[in-house]
């Protein structure tokens, strides 16, 4: 269903990062659907190419997000074309190694917290004098309920979106004089291809079968679901929208609630 949500208007800009495929693409539409401009990257070419032929009249450019001169770059581009911004979701985000801690390569740790963590202050600190310019706006950093709860085998990932919290609260602090309000969603499993690789990669390590592994995760959320991307989309908007005007510095859970993330 098609709500409109004050606030939100052809008037507004909105940059996702990430946003040509998976979650990103389905908040860069629910953002088309409002008429609100929409500027997304992304690091695959081919959801790039993909997305422009479907949303022509959305910016959209190839970005590594741990690159801090490309995303500097994109910034002055959003800037020059769309005159500004109001909104930033950062919703890049990989999954990482699913491994022991001490079989973890320096390589794939780096990696996992140079995409989740720095790419996330590499749009901010571009995003940030724009916000500011247009007298206020909205942060969304999407982190993961393995940001509320220690997540065996994923150490890199947990750590991050625990980091991405901390970001949260800390810029919510510093931007709120400015009228800029900075939140955080933390989905639980997310139906699609990428939950589907999660599960397969942890019942490879545990030599289990992925139904258990599928089995275990959906007895540690409270309502026994994985959620949608929609629900994530839909949520953000709320928050971007008046009507959580008011809302700000919050991590909150889109995730049917997450008991645990133990895999017991
Ligand atoms: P995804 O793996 O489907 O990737 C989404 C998009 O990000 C893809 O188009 C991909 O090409 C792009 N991307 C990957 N690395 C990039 C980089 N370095 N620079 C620019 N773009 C890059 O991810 P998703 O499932 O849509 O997840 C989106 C966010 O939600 C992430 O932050 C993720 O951690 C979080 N999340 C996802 C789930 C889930 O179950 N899928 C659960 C909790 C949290």
């Amino acid at each position: 269903m098609n709500y409109s949500l004050p606030g939100l208007s052809k008037h507004i800009r909105v940059v996702i990062s990430g946003g040509a495929d998976g979650i990103g693409r389905t908040i860069a539409e629910t953002f088309l659907a409002q008429q609100v401009q929409t500027a997304i990257f992304d690091i695959s070419e081919s959801a790039v190419a993909e997305y422009r032929k479907r949303y022509p009249h959305s910016m959209a450019a190839v970005v590594d997000v741990a690159d801090a001169r490309q995303v500097e770059a994109f910034f002055r581009q959003v800037a020059n074309k769309l005159d500004g911004i109001d909104i930033l979701i950062n919703n890049v985000g990989i999954a990482g190694p699913t491994a022991a801690v001490e079989d973890i390569s320096p390589a794939d740790w780096e990696r996992t917290l140079a995409v989740n963590l720095n790419g996330m202050f590499y749009c901010l600190r571009n995003a940030v004098p724009l916000l500011k310019a247009a007298g206020g706006g909205a942060v969304i950093n999407i982190a993961s309920s393995a940001a509320f709860f220690g997540y065996p085998l994923r150490s890199p990932y947990a750590a991050s979106k625990w980091a991405a919290i901390g970001l949260t609260k800390t810029l919510a602090m510093e931007l709120g004089p400015f009228n800029i309000r900075v939140n955080a969603i933390c989905p639980g499993s997310v139906n699609g291809p990428r939950i589907q690789r999660v599960i397969e990669k942890e019942a490879s390590v545990r030599k289990v079968m992925p139904e258990n592994v599928r089995d275990i995760y959906l007895r540690q959320v409270s309502l026994r679901t994985f959620v949608d991307a929609e629900d994530v989309a839909n949520t953000i908007l709320f928050l971007c929208s008046d009507l959580g005007k008011n809302i700000s510095g919050q991590a909150l859970g889109v995730d049917g609630h997450t008991e645990t993330l133990s895999n017991g």
